[in-house]
C-alpha cells in the first residue's frame, strides 16, 4: 500500500476516481440489494419502509434497515465501485434509497483516510491513521446521516423535520432541507456553539434555544411533533441516519482494501457511527466483502459526560442518564443515547472498550494533529488523540496495530 499516495486525495480508494462533479452520482440498478424492510434493533419487529417510522411501536428501540443482502452475494464485487464516483453514495446497493431523482446531495465526498506517521511516531506507534470528516458539507459527519434521512423524509413526501441537536446534527439538517425545500425545526442548547446556531439560521431553519441539554431538546421535539406535523428525525428515532453513518465503515474498508483496521477509536454522544459501522462491517460480512475480522472499537467520552464509559466499566447492557453533563466537546454531550444497549453491544463483542479523557486533555490535544500532520481537528477529533495517548500509557495498543481515529469535524474558533 503506497501511502504517500494514500495521503493525497480522496481518490485513495483502490481505483477511485475523483470526480469533480460530485453532486451527479451514478446509480447503477443491478443487481440490486435494496432495502426490504425496517426491523427493530431489540426485539425483531418488523416494519414496512413505504411509509414514515420511527422507533419500534412495541418497545420504543431502534429500527434498523434491512436489505436482500443474498440477492448481491457473490454478484455484486468490489470492482463495480471503481468507475464509480468519490462519495458516499457509490454504496448505492446498501443504501435505502430506491429512487435516485430522491437523493438530495451537497456532494458528500469521501473522506480521506490519511497515514499520520508523525503522530504515530510520538506515541510509538507506526500504523496511526487519521479518517478526516471534516471535508463533508457542512463541516462534520454529521452530512453523512442527514443527506440519508432527508433523502428517505423525501421519498416519502414528508417537508416538515424537526431534530434536537448537540449542534452539528442541526447545522447539517438545515442544510439538507434547505437544498430539499424542506423546513427545519431545530431544538438545540442555548449554548450550542454560535457555529451551529448562526449556520442553522442561515439556512433558514427555525430554531429554537432551550436552557437545557439534547435530551431536554429531544422531549419538546417528542411533545410538539404530533401537534405540529413534524417528523423526527432524532437520531436513531430515526432509522436511516444511521444507515448514511455506516458508510463511514464502507469507506474505510475499501479504503484498507477490504481489510479492516485493529482499533477504531470514536469520539461517542448518542453512538450513531459505533452503531452505523458495526452494522455495515456485518453486511460486508454478508456479501462476502470482508471476512470475520472487526477492529476493537474504542468509544471515547468526555469525563464530563460519560454515560456509555460508566455502563461498560460496570459490566451493564444499558446506560444510565449522566446528571450535570458538561464538556468543550459539544458533540460529546449527550448524557443519554437510545442506541446505548447497541454501542456497549459493539464493545463487547469487538473485544473493544470504552473510556473517558478530561477535558484539560482534549484541549490539550488540540494541538496534536495540527502541530504534528497539519490537520486542524475539532474538540471531539482532539478527544480521540487524548485517549490514543492513554491507551498507550495503559498498554492497551501494541506497536504494530494500525489504528483509525476519527476526526468528526472541522475547528471551529
Ligand atoms: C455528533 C458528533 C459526535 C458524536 O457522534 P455519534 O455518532 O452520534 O456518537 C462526535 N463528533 C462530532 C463533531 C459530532 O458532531
Amino acid at each position: 500500500m503506497n501511502s504517500s499516495l494514500k495521503r493525497a486525495s480522496p481518490s485513495i480508494a483502490p481505483g477511485g476516481s475523483m470526480k469533480t462533479d460530485m453532486k451527479t452520482p451514478t446509480h447503477p440498478t443491478e443487481p440490486q440489494g435494496k432495502l426490504e424492510r425496517l426491523e427493530c434493533s431489540k426485539c425483531g419487529k418488523t416494519y414496512p419502509h413505504t411509509v414514515p417510522q420511527n422507533v419500534c411501536g412495541s418497545c420504543g428501540k431502534p429500527l434498523f434497515a434491512r436489505y436482500a443482502l443474498e440477492q448481491l452475494s457473490g454478484k455484486w464485487t468490489p470492482d463495480v465501485l471503481l468507475s464509480r464516483p468519490a462519495s458516499l453514495w457509490r454504496y448505492w446497493e446498501l443504501l435505502p434509497i430506491s429512487n435516485p431523482t430522491d437523493i438530495v446531495t451537497l456532494g458528500e465526498t469521501m473522506t480521506p483516510l490519511i497515514h499520520t506517521k508523525r503522530l504515530g511516531e510520538r506515541f510509538g506507534l507506526s500504523e496511526v491513521w487519521v479518517k478526516d470528516e471534516s471535508r463533508l458539507p457542512t463541516g462534520s459527519f454529521k452530512a453523512r446521516g442527514l443527506a440519508m434521512a432527508v433523502s428517505k423524509a423525501k421519498s416519502l413526501g414528508l417537508t416538515q423535520l424537526a431534530i434536537p441537536s448537540a449542534g452539528n446534527a442541526a447545522t447539517a439538517l438545515a442544510a439538507y432541507a434547505a437544498a430539499a425545500g424542506m423546513t427545519a425545526h431545530i431544538f438545540m442548547p442555548q449554548d450550542t456553539p454560535a457555529f451551529n446556531k448562526e449556520t442553522c439560521q442561515l439556512s433558514g431553519a427555525n430554531v429554537t434555544l432551550i436552557d437545557g441539554l439534547i435530551t431536554d431538546a429531544g422531549r419538546i421535539v417528542a411533545d410538539r411533533k404530533t401537534r405540529e406535523g413534524w417528523f423526527d428525525v432524532s437520531t436513531l428515532k430515526e432509522p436511516y441516519r444511521v444507515e448514511g453513518k455506516k458508510t463511514m465503515g464502507f469507506e474505510l474498508a475499501e479504503q484498507f482494501e477490504w481489510e479492516l483496521p485493529d482499533v477504531i477509536i470514536y469520539p461517542t454522544g448518542g453512538g450513531t457511527g459505533i452503531v452505523g459501522m458495526w452494522k455495515g462491517f456485518a453486511e460486508l460480512e454478508t456479501i462476502g466483502w470482508i471476512g470475520k475480522k472487526r477492529p476493537r472499537f474504542i468509544s471515547v467520552q468526555s469525563t464530563g459526560c460519560a454515560p456509555i464509559v460508566k455502563a461498560w466499566k460496570e459490566g451493564a447492557t444499558e446506560a444510565t442518564p449522566w446528571t450535570d453533563a458538561h464538556t468543550v466537546a459539544s458533540g460529546l454531550r449527550v448524557p443519554q443515547a437510545i442506541g446505548d444497549f447497541l454501542i456497549l453491544e459493539a464493545i463487547r463483542k469487538s473485544n473493544g472498550a470504552a473510556i473517558a479523557v478530561p477535558d484539560d486533555a482534549i484541549r490539550e490535544a488540540m494541538q496534536l494533529l495540527p502541530t504534528t500532520e497539519g490537520l486542524l481537528t475539532c474538540p471531539e477529533g482532539a478527544a480521540t488523540v487524548a485517549a490514543l495517548k492513554q491507551l498507550v500509557s495503559d498498554g492497551m495498543i501494541e506497536s504494530s496495530e494500525r489504528v483509525v481515529l476519527f476526526n468528526t469535524g472541522g475547528y471551529q474558533s
